[in-house]
Parts: structure tokens; sequence; C-alpha cells
């Protein structure tokens, strides 16, 4: 297979993307002829930080935001550990309370795991069952101590969209009420931003993450958009460029290839999501038409257009992801042992999905090359797969004293038995 036939079958878009064309011939000279460093005061730096002050003008108007609002940073995972440490650690004399939703990265949660240490009090914003926050949860949950809200715009998992704007009325209406600038509210829009509207005054947020190798930009390079009045602390100590929130050579070249490849998500987004959405339907049509025992995690509607999380039952995730493999079909799963961690996905666990469901879950997210040929490929080799490997699955699930062999068929589509229900 060449390059681009790679692409077609590939529905790992959540994961990383392949760098846009358009971006590269951007960035290109920044690596040769333009390789200046833009804190320099000689000609060649100067071109550097012209480069890199265009980039930034770029980003900020798809943001709606000042250019001061927005800081580059090395990877969405740092951008998140910035927000939550960075506002915790400046607010800790107002309060240590912070309230995360329970599908958050884990950059976030890892965050919030080394806040604790430093005497912070961490409060889950639990789902509904269909994946979506209640406003009137957090309502509950807000007090005087709470300095930092985050909830992601959409999760890494089901794609399903949170509802930001109502989250950020609750928040205003508590700092109205309670006349204070806190709690701040951040939210996670690495998955969203190529489908979404990002203006952050229409979301109504403080701080927002965003990831350039999820866009069809350059991997090494992310941002943080903080709202002008913020209190936060570096969590990076050097020379400081940008306000010293993020000391650091300025990745030049990356920083191109983001601002290029966020100039072109805005303009395309529209068209290219109705047509992703279609594919998208297609392939979720002719799974549940083809495959029986198929259930659909992701929100039905409130959801971003090029993602489908679906358990199949009775078999494992990690068993079809390398049987697609093998026919060049690149999915992702949130099954116990994949590649990256050793725990089932806590995304899935948050939606309250039983063991076998999470088992059996499989993520497609579609992207740029994916065609109708791309879905009816797949459309045509994974009922095949599935029914091969439901043949030899014994499905001997080992909970606690119990083994259950071939029982949980009986019970798919209705409760799952109590012993199902076991802790993953
Ligand atoms: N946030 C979300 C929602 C993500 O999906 C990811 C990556 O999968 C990240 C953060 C981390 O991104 P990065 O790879 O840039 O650190």
């Amino acid at each position: 297979m060449n390059d681009r036939q790679v692409e077609k079958f590939y529905f790992d878009y959540a994961s990383t993307t392949p760098l846009d064309p358009r971006v590269f011939e951007a960035m290109r000279p920044y690596f040769m002829e333009e390789f200046g460093n833009a804190s320099n005061l000689y000609e060649l730096g100067h071109r550097a930080r012209q480069a890199v002050e265009k980039s930034l003008d770029k980003i900020v108007s798809v943001l709606n935001c000042k250019s001061e609002e927005f800081i580059f940073t090395g990877s969405a995972t740092e951008s998140d550990n910035l927000a939550i440490l960075g506002v915790a650690r400046a607010n800790k004399d107002s309060g240590n309370k912070i309230i995360i939703s329970n599908v958050e990265h884990k950059g976030i949660i890892a965050a919030c795991g080394a806040l604790k240490e430093e005497g912070f009090e961490i409060y889950e914003l639990k789902v509904k069952e269909n994946g979506l926050i209640n406003p009137e949860d957090l309502k509950k949950l807000l007090d005087k101590e709470t300095v930092l809200v985050s909830v992601t715009l959409a999760d890494n998992e089901t794609g399903t969209i949170q509802p930001i704007k109502e989250l950020a009325e609750v928040i205003k209406k508590f700092r109205q009420k309670n006349n204070r600038p806190l709690p701040y509210f951040h939210t996670d829009a690495v998955q969203a931003a190529l489908y979404l509207d990002l203006d952050v005054e229409k979301l109504g947020i403080d701080l927002m993450t965003l990831s350039s190798h999820k866009i069809y930009g350059p991997k090494g390079i992310a941002g943080l958009y903080i709202r002008k009045g913020t209190d936060i602390k570096p969590i990076i100590f050097g020379g400081g460029v940008r306000n010293k929130l993020r000391s650091g050579t300025e990745n030049v070249p990356g920083i191109i290839g983001f601002a290029e490849a966020l100039g072109i998500a805005s303009k395309e987004k529209d068209k290219e999501s109705e047509r992703i959405k279609k594919l998208r339907d297609k392939l979720q049509k002719g799974i549940l038409k083809s495959i029986p025992k198929v259930v659909v995690n992701s929100h039905p509607t409130r959801r971003l257009p090029n993602f489908i999380n679906v358990s199949i039952l009775d078999i494992e995730g990690e068993a079809l992801l390398l049987h697609l493999s093998e026919k060049g079909i690149y999915v992702n799963t949130g099954s116990a042992c994949n590649a990256e961690k050793l725990e089932p996905s806590h995304i899935l666990k948050a939606l309250g999905l039983p063991y076998e469901y999470i088992h059996g879950s499989i993520r497609f997210t579609l992207g740029k090359s994916t065609t109708e040929e791309s879905i009816n490929y797949v459309l045509k080799h994974l009922p095949e797969i599935v029914y091969k490997l439901r043949r030899i699955s014994p499905l001997n699930l080992d909970i606690g004293n119990k083994k259950i062999i071939s029982q949980p068929r009986a019970f798919i589509g209705g409760k799952t038995p109590h012993f199902l229900r076991g802790k993953i």
C-alpha cells in the first residue's frame, strides 16, 4: 500500500492525523533557510518573530481572542497541565477545590492527582448514562472554595459533546452572585477543534487547550488560550517567553504549521463536517445492520461528526483491532490491554458500561482521507472478522471466583446480571 492508501483505511484520526500538504509547504522554509531563533534581535531572528506573530494572528482570529491571550506549548498534555496546575497554585489562597468531569483526558486527571498531594480536593462531575453532564449537577458542586472547573468540549473516546455554554452560564451566575472572579472555567477542545466553533466568547470559557497534531498539523506543538486577567503560574521556568508563562525557544516551524492547520480547519469545517457525518452514519448503519449484538456508546446526536464508539459483544476489542490491522484497517479500542495502558477506558467506565461492553469496544474516527470506498472496505471485512472471532470465543470471563461460560449472550439487550457488573 502506498501512503495515501494507508490513510484511506486509517480510522484512528482521534489518535493523530497526517500532516496536510499545505501545512507542510507553509512550514518548509522555517526548517532550513529561515531557521532563526525568534528571540534574537538581528534580521534572521526578526523574520522568525514576524512569522510567529503572523501565525498567532491567524490563531486568535479563529478563537476570537487577543494575541496576548494565547501561548504555545509542546503538547496538549502540557497545556492541560499548565491550566490545572497553574491556575490552582496561583489561586490557592482563595480556595482548594477543583471540579473536573469524569470523562477528562489523562493529562487533566494526572495533574489533579499531583494537586491532591499539595492539599487540593478534587471533585468529580459525573456524566449521565448518555455521556452528558447535567449543568444542574455543577450548580450543586460549586462553592466558595472552588477555584477551577474543567470539562472537555468533546471526549476522546466517544466524541460526545458536552454542554459547555450552559456550564459556563452556571459558573458566570455563581461568580456574579458571590461577587468573585472564581472559579475559572477550562475546556479541553483537542478533539473538537476540527469540527466545532472555537470562539471563546461564545463558549464562555476562560482557558482552552488545543493540539496541532489532531488537526492535520505537526506533532510537538499545541497551545493554551488564557483569558486576560486569569491568575495563573508557570509550570516551566527559564528565560521567559510570552509573559514568562512558557520559557524555552519557540518551535517556529511548529507554530507556523499549527496556525496554518487551524486556519484551514476553520475554513473547511462546515463542509468537511457534513461530508464526514454522512460517511460516519453510513458506517454506523452498516455495522448495526450486518452485525448482531452491537451497542453504540457515543451519544446519538451530540457527537463529533467523525466519531463512532461501539461495543461488539462476545469478542475482545484487542483481537478485533489486530485482525482489522491485518486488512490494513486501523482502529482503536477502549478495552483492557491496548498498546498504551493496561486499564480499560475510564471514559467508557464513566458511562456505567458493564465489563463485557468495554471489553468489546471499538472506536472508529474518520478523517480527510475517508471515502465511500473506505467505508465499503470496512463493511466488507468487519462482519466476517467478527463472525470468525465469535465462533472461537468461549467468552470465559473470570470474575471473582465465578467462571462464566457463554452465559452473557443470554442477557445481552436486557439488564446486565449483577455478577457481570463486577469491579473492573
Ligand atoms: N486532550 C485530549 C482530549 C486528547 O484526545 C489528547 C490526545 O489524545 C490530549 C489531550 C493530549 O494531546 P497531546 O498528544 O498533544 O499531548
